[in-house]
């Protein structure tokens, strides 16, 4: 008999280990989940604060954004203004797209490093836009999507933050489906019930992906 292993997952290749892209809805507990697994030794890779680091005062990002959009796109402190660039990207794709080639190269990178870094069994990349993203769908072995209730989104989001209601159902529409999400997704946690019920879940997964390294 042929004891020919299949070839790893190209993801594992490239981050060298087990590679978990960790997404959900605003509100739906990505953030929560991401901290419970790092307690358990998982190394998180936050995607978004990578973008936000590279678009705070003196952030790498910041000087191609200003060749390429114009001075007026930066702040008097040196920061991305984002309120400005938001109304300029939101509803014109071509825009975002500019923008997404100045930083994504970047987010690419430094998550290259962190991962070089990360001292965790496996690692778990925290992408809010993994939906809209077949580069970061490629680019992992496995997607986790945290799950709840769009009302239970909003009356999250509205408790931790000053949003309106309406706020935060326009981001939630601005968002994927929660039904393309769960499409894609390899693990599932329903996270509608209470923080020890989470913990729960937290654990099986942590189990199961420990026994895929
Ligand atoms: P996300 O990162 O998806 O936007 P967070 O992890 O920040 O969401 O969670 C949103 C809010 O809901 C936070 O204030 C968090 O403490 C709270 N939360 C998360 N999970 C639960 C839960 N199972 N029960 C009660 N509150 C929760």
């Amino acid at each position: 008999m042929s004891s020919t292993q299949p070839p790893p997952h190209p993801a594992r290749q490239r981050w060298g280990r087990l590679a978990i892209g960790l997404t959900g809805g605003i509100g739906s507990g990505k953030s929560t989940v991401a901290k419970l697994f790092a307690q358990r030794g998982a190394s998180i890779i936050d995607t978004d604060s990578i973008a936000h680091a590279l678009t705070a005062p003196g952030g790498a990002a910041i000087s191609s954004i200003a060749s390429e959009f114009g001075e007026e796109f930066i702040q008097a402190d040196g920061a991305l203004n984002r309120p400005r660039m938001r109304e300029k990207v939101f509803a014109d794709a071509a825009q975002k797209q500019r923008l997404e080639a100045i930083l994504h190269p970047m987010i690419g990178l430094h998550c290259v490093q962190q991962a070089q870094q990360a001292s965790g069994k496996y690692l778990i990349f925290d992408v809010p836009l993994l939906t809209e993203s077949r580069h970061w769908q490629q680019n992992v072995e496995r997607i986790l999507v945290v799950d709840c209730p769009q009302e239970l989104q909003i009356s999250r989001v509205i408790a931790r933050s000053n949003l309106s209601e309406n706020q935060v159902r326009a981001i939630i529409a601005n968002q994927a489906s929660r039904e393309r999400r769960l499409a894609l997704a390899d693990d599932v946690i329903d996270n509608q019930g209470r923080p020890e019920q989470l913990e729960v879940k937290i654990n099986h997964l942590h189990d199961l992906y420990l026994k895929l390294l």
